[in-house]
C-alpha cells in the first residue's frame, strides 16, 4: 500500500474533521483489570482515533473536575478544544463490567451531571468543517448540532441501546440528517425492530438522508469482535474482525471504530465505495489497538507506523 503514505500527513495539510459527543469519566471492570474515573467518553475516544488522519475539533461539556492533565491528553494529538465548554459540577461518568465474553457488558451507572443542561452553540469554524460525527449523547443534542451546521459535506452519527429505548423520536428524526450511521449488531435489531440484519439494514437505510444531492445513505453494523457489516444500497462488504491474543478492555472500540473511519474518509477527501471500504479498514484498524490496554492508555502511545503496519497485516489476512 505504498499510496497510502504517509500515513499521516503534515498537519497543516489535514482536513477539519468536527466531533460531538461526550467527554466522560469512565469505572471500567473487565476480567482483565480494573480502573476507576478514567478519561473516557465517545468525543474523547473518536477524537484521540480520528487524529491520526485528520485536524479534530472537539464540542463538548465538561465540570470543574477535568483538569490540565486531562487537557493536555487532546493537546499532545493537537485536537482542538475550543468548543469545549467547562462548567461548575461533575463531568458526565459512566460505569461498566465486562465477563469473559467481551462482546457483552453491564452498565453499572450513567450520571449526565453537566450534560444535562448541555446546549451546544457552534462557532463559525465549527458550523464550516466539511466532515461531521456526531459521537454517542443525546440525540436531541445531536440533533441541535445538526441543525446549526452549514453545508457538511459528510455527516455521520453513532448511538447506543440507551437512546433507542428513550428517545427514538428524536434520534429518528436526526437519522434524516446523516449520511453515515454506525450501530452495533443488536441495535440495529432493536431500532429494525426486526430479527434478519439484511431486512433491519435496508430498514435503516431508507430513514437516513435520501436528498439527491447527498451519497446514498451508507450503515454500517459493528458486530465486535467479529467485525462488521457496511451497506449502501445494493453494495455490501462483510469485513472480519482484527485478531488478537490479548484484549483488555473493549471500551471505546465503537467509538475508534468511527474516528478511524471518519479520520479517514476525512484525510483522503473521497467518499466512493472504495474508499469508504478502505476507511472501514483504517477504522477497525485502530479499534483493534484500542482494546489492547485500559481506557485510552494504549490510543495515547500509539504511532502511525503501527496503524500503517497493522493495515497492511489486516489486507493480507483478509485478501484471497
Ligand atoms: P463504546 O465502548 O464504543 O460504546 O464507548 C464507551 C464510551 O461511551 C465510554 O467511555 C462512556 O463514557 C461513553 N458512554 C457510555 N454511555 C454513554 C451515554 N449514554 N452517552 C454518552 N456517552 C456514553
Amino acid at each position: 500500500m505504498s499510496n497510502e503514505l504517509p500515513l499521516t500527513p503534515s498537519f497543516e495539510k489535514r482536513g477539519k474533521l468536527l466531533i460531538i459527543g461526550s467527554i466522560a469519566f469512565d469505572d471500567i471492570e473487565t476480567p482483565f483489570g480494573k480502573v476507576r474515573h478514567t478519561l473516557g467518553g465517545s468525543a474523547t475516544y473518536i477524537s484521540l482515533s480520528a487524529s491520526f488522519f485528520a485536524k479534530p475539533s472537539v464540542v463538548a461539556v465538561v465540570g470543574s473536575d477535568f483538569h490540565l492533565h486531562h487537557r493536555k491528553i487532546f493537546e499532545s494529538k493537537k485536537i482542538d478544544l475550543s468548543g469545549l465548554k467547562k462548567t461548575k459540577g461533575k463531568t458526565f461518568t459512566w460505569g461498566g463490567k465486562y465477563g469473559f465474553d467481551v462482546n457483552n457488558r453491564t452498565t453499572i451507572f450513567t450520571r449526565l451531571n453537566v450534560f444535562k443542561n448541555f446546549k451546544p452553540k457552534l462557532t463559525s469554524l465549527h458550523k464550516n468543517c466539511p466532515y461531521v460525527f456526531l459521537g454517542n449523547i443525546h440525540p436531541s443534542l445531536q440533533l441541535e448540532v445538526l441543525k446549526q451546521i452549514k453545508k457538511p459535506k459528510l455527516a455521520g452519527l453513532d448511538t447506543m441501546n440507551f437512546w433507542i429505548e428513550s428517545e427514538k423520536k428524536a434520534l429518528t428524526e436526526a437519522l434524516k440528517l446523516v449520511d453515515i450511521f454506525v450501530i452495533n449488531e443488536s441495535e440495529a435489531r432493536q431500532l429494525a425492530k426486526e430479527h434478519n440484519l439484511l431486512k433491519a439494514a435496508r430498514q435503516i437505510l431508507s430513514l437516513m438522508n435520501l436528498s439527491v444531492n447527498r451519497i446514498p445513505p451508507v450503515l454500517i453494523i459493528k458486530q465486535g469482535e467479529h467485525g462488521l457489516l457496511l451497506f449502501q444500497e445494493r453494495r455490501i462488504l462483510n469485513l472480519p474482525g482484527y485478531l488478537l491474543e490479548d484484549v483488555l478492555d473493549p471500551t471505546g472500540a465503537g467509538d475508534c471504530f468511527a474516528g478511524g473511519l471518519m479520520g479517514y474518509l476525512t484525510k483522503t477527501n473521497n467518499v466512493s465505495w472504495q474508499n469508504l471500504k478502505k476507511a472501514c479498514v483504517f477504522g477497525s484498524v485502530v479499534a483493534s489497538f484500542c482494546v489492547e490496554k485500559m481506557g485510552t492508555k494504549r490510543l495515547q502511545d500509539l504511532r502511525p507506523r503501527d496503524i500503517d503496519q497493522r493495515f497492511k497485516e489486516f489486507k493480507k489476512l483478509t485478501h484471497f
